[in-house]
């Protein structure tokens, strides 16, 4: 076995289950179609875990950073949330997008009565190997969602946009999680799980309704105990809880299944709606096999409380053209190299403690692996400008970095305590 953290990625858990009977297919009718994100010139990828072999290994063990980069915070976690920004023209309104969208709006507001949250971006299974497995989140579907979920709210259109995509892929996310759950079902086994499981409980609309409700429940844990990506939303919470209940059956159980433990005036908590589906799932095992009642069906999902997206793929797909039309921009840096310092930043730097400066050494190396890394705090810094992107340099210090898109280049800024870079 490997040393270190060794969750298995993707492709290896595949692999694995070619070896179980009937665990994956070809094909499968009921099998999302829509957009692959095969064309690279409409596609922006947040997540390529397949493809990143330079950043992790067939076992998904991350690089080792070198060891002089032990910083306060030593683990390599992943951030909660990708830091993707959706940069809007300023002079688009609301009612130019709805404009834009038109058909295509009422065409998915018209999905969402049946579909719920997947009317705005889906889930496809790593149990079938025609089509890229992962989550889609189409352009027109982000905006979609900001108006139909956000437009009450006192935000930007770009807030809104940014906050809807992290909707949409939470709950895209928790999809994930339990096609990994049921692949450790089926690897505990040596049973097929996945296509059983589906058609015993699916409803007339080709859904599984429990697994929707959780789908939506950690879409809403994510607004409602916030990381820094979502932080600031404006009563975000509230709005999602009220456009949940709108949804069809099992997508408008999502509040009920907020709190994490605890039965709650009737209602069912997070982890035990969890555990109920892990369970129900692990019970179409063909051929049968039913776990004693003390196994805990929980431990089969990855994490419930915070899913690891780098894991699987993302792509936000924009194949018919909206977002070009509108001038709408996704930004996203999965890794930041050849960072040039000016000479502001080389003044201020000279002035800093040898350790600080040996922080930003580490954060350089760090944000050449993965932005994502949790403790690089890398995400967009509006207050200097379109393009600049704060980084942490060690607990307590900040680096502004600027993109130029002309020159494809990044550039260092400014350098200092949190205070002086104004994070307050
Ligand atoms: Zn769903």
């Amino acid at each position: 076995m490997p040393a270190g953290p060794h969750v298995p990625s993707i492709s290896y858990i595949r692999n694995a289950l070619e070896e179980v009977p009937g665990a994956i297919r070809f094909d499968d009718p009921s099998t999302d179609a829509r957009g692959s994100g095969a064309d690279p010139a409409l596609a922006v990828w947040i997540s390529d875990p397949d493809r990143q072999s330079n950043v992790r290994n067939a076992m998904g063990e991350r690089p080792a950073v070198e060891s002089h980069t032990d910083t306060e915070d030593s683990s390599e976690a992943m951030a909660d949330n990708p830091a993707v920004a959706f940069e809007i023209p300023p002079k688009l309104t609301e009612a130019d997008v709805r404009d834009a969208l038109g058909d295509e709006l009422a065409k998915i507001e018209q999905l969402s009565q049946l579909k719920g949250a997947d009317a705005y971006g889906w889930y496809t299974t790593f149990h079938q190997k025609r089509f890229q497995h992962g989550v889609h989140i189409p352009g027109e579907g982000v905006l979609a969602f900001a108006l139909d979920a956000f437009s009450h709210l006192d935000l930007s259109l770009k807030r809104k946009a940014e906050l809807a995509f992290h909707a949409i892929l939470r709950h895209e996310l928790f999809h994930f999680n339990v096609d990994c759950m049921i692949a450790n079902w089926e690897l505990a086994t040596g049973a097929a799980v996945f296509w059983a499981a589906k058609e015993r409980h699916r409803n007339a609309h080709g859904y599984v309704p429990l697994e929707e409700g959780l789908a939506s429940a950690y879409m809403l844990r994510g607004f409602k105990h916030p990381s820094r990506e979502l932080a600031n939303s404006g009563g975000a919470y509230e709005t999602l809880k009220q456009f949940c209940i709108r949804q069809p059956e099992g997508y408008a159980d999502a509040a009920q299944y907020v709190k994490s433990r605890g039965q709650y005036l009737g209602l069912n908590s997070y982890f035990d709606v969890c555990c109920e589906l892990s369970v129900a799932y692990g019970n179409a095992a063909t051929p049968a096999w039913r776990p004693p009642e003390a196994l805990d069906a929980l431990l089969f999902y990855p994490d419930v409380v915070r899913i690891d997206w780098t894991r699987c793929p993302i792509v936000i797909l924009d194949e018919h053209g909206f977002l070009d039309a509108l001038g709408v921009n996704v930004a996203f840096f999965r890794t930041v190299c050849d960072i040039e310092e000016t000479e502001r930043f080389a003044h201020a730097f000279k002035k800093l403690d040898k350790s600080i400066q040996d922080q930003w050494r580490i954060s350089v190396s760090k944000l050449a692996l993965s932005t994502s890394l949790n403790g690089l705090g890398f995400q967009p810094w509006k207050m200097d400008g379109a393009d600049y992107y704060s980084v942490n340099v060690g607990g307590n210090f900040r680096a502004h970095l600027r993109y130029d898109r002309n020159g494809s280049k990044w550039f260092a800024e400014a350098i200092g305590n949190h205070k002086e870079m104004g994070h307050g």
